[in-house]
Order: structure tokens, then C-alpha cells, then sequence
């Protein structure tokens, strides 16, 4: 769809100017200077010529077709030229001038109608407000850029043009390679999605990055990098533009969500990885780009200083990666050419006067150890260090390929990734271009180079996951509908206990048995019939936090306490919470004291409904111990998410205390998932808390609401 992106046979500038400050200028020469060999139509009513072109009034005064036209004019001009683009039968269009959404009502009007223009006559377009677009493949540089960057097989995408120039600056200094390089600017007809599908097959790019500020259709987003990143890592920043919504939250998890944690969810279950800066996302794109994928987390160190390579170690350990430990073959062969006072064990220290053979040799047995998946190569400057050839030697082991499976097995042979961390800059510098001439990135300090460690990692590991399951419990979905229509009918938003807990019990969740009790006397007549101890709390729609009231008395023992326990209750309601419109208090079967947890769900503006899991009680937003996932989660997802919070190990059972029915919590938040998934008019639900038993005895949501559209 995005093809004449790609393919343009033949261009139009228009705006070309002839004076060499204008952008209009820099378009066209950059369209000149660096090598697109199709035709190039420099339009401009006040000009014969262009760059040693001829200039034509219009699109439509041009004699050939036109596949793309590149827009430099001001605004209050672009909806007409686009209109003839049209009518000439241009294909797409880069709109680079600025001036519309991003200026206010009247520039959003203005987008307004180029988009109904491109959708007249078919038309695709990248922009407005943006930088252009640069392939070095075609190759052709539409953008007012300062250059162009060296062939490569990143793919990159920002939503910030002055960024791009940045990134390009930097690029041009380091001799790093692009394949396709768009800036997105206001993202009016094409936007990420597109150009993730554009580049996903793409054979000429193997990683794509992407700076991003907001996502346009967040499902969609999803959906779509689901797929690629099963072939394509994606690399992203996202900065800034947060989506809170202008509605005020009422629960814990409308608290404690915001659109960081709705991103960090997201895309931790597409598999995009995030950056958290424009460093980061340079150095794992580097790693994907030059380097062959990890394929285990056993990483090897081997160095010529003692110092870094304790850095480097502990840095491992931080990342949850693994130090390998050397097979005997390799630590024999390596005491055979290594000094006496060298380490032979991992971290394999050279030492400090290692010339670049015996690197070479240390780094070549390292890698041919079946229990090496991946190897960091540090090097500081020493005064006899061979800096350049060391660079040499490295690049060329780390291009061997090596059998990855264990020893013996017959199998195909795949080079093993190699990072180099020459650390230094004015004398290593030659080192380090040395290495990026072998592909090798390098990184400045050994964390950093595990950081990009780390993320081929996790792509691995995303790589090796089961396919996506959504499962589905049989639940009374009537009967939800019905409690819906009733609240619906009544203009109720805030669904009572009563309802909240038809509705979870409906989805299957264990609910304790609850009556409510307009008088003492009715209290005691239920509390007999579900027998000792219960519990009594306020009921009314105008309190939210029945606690904090002290609207909850648990362990009530017989009929006097629960007489004394109804009047006390109502009497704090009252003097509380002034006018509040008072039910009742409900009274309920005691669930034996368990480990409390929470799940919920707040619907985010850019992805939906967001499933809420951690530690719970009245400390929720105390502790803020949660995570977050986009629903509807699969099996996995649940599970990580009870695992990714700080306070597991209390469920896995700590100081002997026997562990907690994780997998009944596991259920719980599916079920959840699924019932919000269900019913998109659930803006906001809490479970707080869900009453964890021993392992076996399940889980039982002791306290529940629900907020509807
Ligand atoms: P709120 O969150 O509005 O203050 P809850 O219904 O969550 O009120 O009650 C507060 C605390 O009381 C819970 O966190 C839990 O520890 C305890 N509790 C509430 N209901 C029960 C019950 N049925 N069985 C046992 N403990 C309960
Ligand atoms: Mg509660």
C-alpha cells in the first residue's frame, strides 16, 4: 500500500526553490545530490529552472506521470497542489510544510481537508509538518536533512523531525547505516502502523526503531507489531503525550494506572521492546543490526583488565542473565597459550599486556564453547595495547560461525554475537571503527553493552513464546447484561455490592455468602442462618472506602456484637459522611485470613481495558506494588504479571509460611479479563481485596465495585 514510498520512479518537488536557504532548495538537491535515478519535476510558478531543471507551473503542466510529490509551500497553499496532485494522479505524497494541526483549530481544519482530499483521489501521505523521507536503498533523500546516512538495515521512524536530523548527525559520525528513515510529523494519513507493516518483510532492514509520542489506534498498534516482531525486532521510545483521561477516576486502579504503565503493558505483550532514551535505542539497535541473535542467556567476558570486568559481571547478574561457566576443554585450552597470572575462568582476563593474538586466540576459544551464547570483549587502552589489530582479531572471530548446540550434536552453525566495550575515546577511537567495520558494535561502558545484551534477550525469549491462547471460561453472561440494564435503567454508574458481586460471581469468581440488613434485628436473623463469625460493612453507594469509615467489622461472635456492631456502624456512616444515602449494612460469611491481592481494571484511552494485579488491602496506593496488562491477557501474561510484583515471594510462602493458591489468583485475573473484555461499558472495576487461601483452598473477592459507562 505504501509502495510508491518506496518505489518512486519519478518525483515532484513542489516549492523547489532556487534560493539556496529555502527548504524548498534543500529538498531538491538532496533529491539531486545523493543518487534517486527516476525523474525529477521541480515545480514553481516564479521559475524556468531549478538546479539546472526545468521548473513547470504545476503538477498538472508536467508532461510524464508523477508517482511522488514532495510538498514545500506554505500551508494555505498545500489543500490546492494537493487537489492537482490528485487530478494528475500522483500516488503519494510527502507534505513537509507545517502549520496545521499542531497550530491550533484552524491548522486542524486545514488537515482536515487534505485528508479528505487524499481519500478522493486514493492518495497516500506522509506528514505534514515533518522532515521528509531518506532510503538509502531506492535510494532517495526527500527530507531537508544535512546529508545522508550510509546504507545499513535499521529502519527507523520519529515522530520528531528535529530528532531525525540529530540521529542523522550521529549517524553520519559513526558510520551508521539506515535502510529507511521517515519522519512521521503529524501523522495525518500514514502513521507507525503503516510503516511497521511496510518494513516488516522488508528484506533490506533486520531491526526497526521507532521514536514515538503517541500511538494513533492503540489495538491496531498492537495487533500489527504482534505479527511483525515475530520476524522483526521493533525498538521504541516513547516520550511524553501522556493519554490520562479528563474523567475522574474512583478506584484503585484508576489511581494508580496512567498511560506509562498502559504503554509499558502494551508493549511488553507485542513484543516491542522499550527504550527508556534515545541511548538505549541506539545501542540495542546496534545489536540487532550488526550482530546474529542471541540464543541463551550464558554470557562470557573476556578482558584485559581486572576492574571492568567486575562491572561487567555484576552487570550480568543485575540484567538476570546468566555468567557462563567454562567447560573444562575450553579452560584447559585456554591455560595452554594464556599466561600463568591470566583467569582462566569467566571472566577470562587476558591481562593487561595482551597483544592482539592473544585476545584473538582467548576470544576464538571462548566462543567455541558450546555453553557461550554471546561474549562481551573489553579492552582499556595500556601503553602496548594493540588497539587496531585487537579491533581486527575480534571482528573476525565474532564472524565465524559456531556449532550452538552442545557438543557432539550435529546441527547448523550460526555465529554467536559478540559486543565489543573498548573503553576510551581518543586513543581507542581507531579500535572502534575498526570493529564497526566488522559489524561489531561497541559500547563505551560494560553495563551498556549488557543492556543491549539484555534486550536481544528478551527478544529471544519473546521469540520462544507459546502461541497466543485467550481462554474462555463458561460464565452467565445473561446475567450480567440483565444487572447492567437494571443500573442502566435506573442511571446508576456505581454498581453496589450487591450487583458487583452478582457480576464477578456470574464470571465464576468465589464471592462469600452476603445479605443485607435494614435493622439490627435482621442482622442477627442472617448472621444466624450463615453461622459465626461474620463480617458486617456499610452499605451505601455514597462510600467508597467503607474502612476508611470504619464501616467494616470483621469477626463478629455472636448476636450482641452484631446488634451493637449494626448500630455503630450506621451511627459512623452518619456522622461521617453527612446526607449519605445509607442501604443497610451487609452482612457476611467470614473468610478465613488469607493473603490479600488485587485486581483490576481501568480502561485506558489508547489501549483499552487495563488489567490491574498486586498486593492489596487498604494499602493499595501505599505500596503501588502492581503491574499491568492489556486485556484480554492470555494464561501466560496472568502469570507473569503475578510474578513481575515485588511482594511474590509472600505468595510463593516465606518464613515458613505455606504457599498461597497462586494458580486460583491466576484464574481470577482471567476471568476478569475476560468479563471486561465482555462488557466494554466496565470502565472501572476493583477487587480489593481477593482473599488468597493455601495452595488448594482458592481465592475469595471479599470486597468488589464496578463503574459503568
Ligand atoms: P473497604 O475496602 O471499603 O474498606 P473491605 O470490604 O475491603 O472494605 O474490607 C476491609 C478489610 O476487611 C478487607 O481488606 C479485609 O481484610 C477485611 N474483610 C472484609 N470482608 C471480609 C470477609 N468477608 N471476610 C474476611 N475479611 C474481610
Ligand atoms: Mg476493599
Amino acid at each position: 500500500m505504501l509502495d510508491v514510498f518506496f518505489d518512486p520512479v519519478s518525483v515532484a518537488v513542489i516549492g523547489a526553490a532556487r534560493e539556496p536557504a529555502k527548504l524548498g532548495h534543500a529538498v531538491l538537491n538532496n533529491i539531486l545530490q545523493y543518487g534517486f535515478k527516476g525523474r525529477v519535476y521541480p515545480i514553481n510558478p516564479k521559475a524556468d529552472e531549478v538546479l539546472g531543471l526545468p521548473c513547470y507551473p504545476s503538477v498538472l503542466a508536467v508532461p510524464g506521470p508523477i508517482d511522488l510529490a514532495v510538498i514545500v509551500i506554505p500551508a494555505k497553499f498545500v489543500a490546492g497542489v494537493l487537489e492537482e496532485c490528485g487530478q494528475k494522479g500522483v500516488k503519494g505524497v510527502i507534505t513537509i510544510t507545517a502549520g496545521f494541526r499542531e497550530t491550533g483549530s484552524e491548522g486542524m481544519r486545514m488537515e482536515k481537508e487534505l485528508i479528505a482530499i487524499l481519500n478522493r483521489y486514493g492518495m497516500r501521505m506522509i506528514g505534514p509538518n515533518c522532515l521528509g523521507l531518506i532510503d538509502t536503498i531506492i535510494p532517495i533523500n526527500a527530507s531537508f536533512a544535512a546529508g545522508m546516512p550510509p546504507q545499513g538495515n535499521i529502519a527507523f521512524m520519529s515522530q520528531s523531525g528535529a530528532l531525525c536530523t540529530a540521529i542523522l548527525d550521529w549517524s553520519l559520525a559513526e558510520g551508521i547505516g539506515f535502510s529507511r528513515f521517515v519522519s512521521l510529523g503529524n501523522k495525518a494519513d500514514t502513521c507507525e502502523i503503516d510503516f511497521l507493516q511496510a518494513w516488516d518483510a522488508d528484506p533490506a532492514t533486520k531491526v526497526v526503531i521507532a521514536y514515538l509520542e503517541g500511538i494513533t489506534d492503540g489495538p491496531r498498534f498492537m495487533d500489527i507489531a504482534r505479527q511483525v516482531t515475530q520476524r522483526t525486532p521493533i525498538i521504541a521510545v516513547k516520550s511524553g503525550g501522556t493519554s490520562a483521561g479528563a474523567r475522574a477516576v474512583s478506584s484503585h486502579t484508576g489511581t494508580l494506572a496512567g498511560s506509562e504503565a498502559a504503554y509499558n503493558a502494551a508493549f511488553s505483550q507485542c513484543g516491542v521492546m522499550r527504550a527508556d532514551s534515545v541511548a538505549d535505542l541506539f545501542d540495542y539497535s546496534l545489536a540487532f543490526a550488526y550482530q546474529p541473535l542471541l540464543t541463551g542467556d550464558r554470557l562470557a567476558i573476556v578482558t584485559n583488565a581486572g576492574g571492568p570486568g567486575i562491572m561487567a559481571t555484576d552487570a550480568i547478574e543485575h540484567a538476570g542473565l546468566k555468567l557462563a561457566s567454562l567447560q573444562k576443554e575450553t579452560v584447559d585450552r585456554l591455560r595452554e597459550f594464556l599466561p600463568p597470572a591470566a583467569n582462566f575462568y569467566n571472566p577470562v582476563d587476558v591481562l593487561g599486556d595482551a597483544l592482539a593474538d592473544r585476545y584473538g586466540a582467548a576470544l576464538e576459544t571462548v566462543l567455541n564453547d558450546p555453553g557461550v551464547d554471546g561474549v562481551i570483549v573489553l579492552l582499556t587502552p595500556q601503553a602496548m595495547t594493540q588497539i587496531v589489530e585487537t579491533a581486527r582479531a575480534v571482528g573476525q572471530a565474532a564472524a565465524k560461525p559456531r556449532y550452538i548446540a552442545p557438543t557432539g550434536s550435529i546441527g547448523a552453525k550460526h555465529a554467536k554475537p559478540v559486543l565489543g566495550c573498548f573503553m576510551g575515546e581518543k586513543e581507542v577511537r581507531k579500535g572502534i571503527r575498526v570493529l564497526a567495520k566488522h559489524k561489531v558494535p561497541n559500547y563505551p561502558f560494560p553495563e551498556r553493552a549488557v543492556g543491549a545484551f539484555k534486550a536481544m534477550y528478551r527478544y529471544r525469549e519473546w521469540l520462544s513464546r507459546p502461541p497466543r491462547e485467550i481462554a474462555r471460561f463458561e460464565v452467565d453472561q445473561a446475567k450480567v447484561k440483565e444487572i447492567f440494564a437494571q443500573a442502566k435503567a435506573d442511571n446508576r454508574l456505581a454498581l453496589g455490592d450487591v450487583e458487583a458481586r452478582q457480576v464477578l460471581g456470574a464470571y465464576g469468581l468465589r464471592i462469600p455468602q452476603s445479605q443485607l440488613a435494614k435493622n439490627p434485628d435482621e442482622a442477627v436473623a442472617i448472621a444466624t442462618q450463615l453461622g459465626y463469625p461474620v463480617v458486617m460493612k456499610i452499605a451505601s453507594p455514597d462510600i467508597m472506602h467503607k474502612s476508611d469509615v470504619g464501616g467494616v467489622k470483621v469477626d463478629l461472635g455472636n448476636a450482641t456484637e452484631v446488634r451493637d456492631a449494626f448500630d455503630l456502624i450506621v451511627y459512623r456512616a452518619q456522622r461521617y459522611v453527612p446526607g449519605a444515602d445509607i442501604w443497610g449494612v451487609a452482612v457476611q460469611e467470614m473468610v478465613p485470613q488469607g493473603r490479600e491481592v488485587i485486581i483490576g481494571m481501568n480502561r485506558d484511552l489508547q489501549f483499552g481495558p487495563l488489567i490491574m494485579f498486586g498486593m492489596g488491602g487498604i494499602y493499595v496506593e501505599v505500596l503501588k506494588d502492581v503491574v499491568f496488562r492489556v486485556a484480554p491477557v492470555t494464561r501466560q501474561e496472568a502469570q507473569e504479571m503475578v510474578q513481575e510484583i515485588r511482594a511474590y515471594q509472600l505468595l510463593r510462602g516465606v518464613r515458613g509460611a505455606r504457599p498461597a493458591d497462586v494458580a486460583a489468583v491466576i484464574e481470577a485475573i482471567l476471568r476478569v479479563s475476560q468479563l471486561v473484555t465482555d462488557f466494554p461499558e466496565i470502565v472501572e472495576l476493583d477487587v480489593n481485596p481477593l482473599m488468597v487461601q493455601e495452595q488448594g483452598a482458592g481465592a475469595i473477592a471479599v470486597d468488589m465495585r464496578i463503574i459503568l459507562a
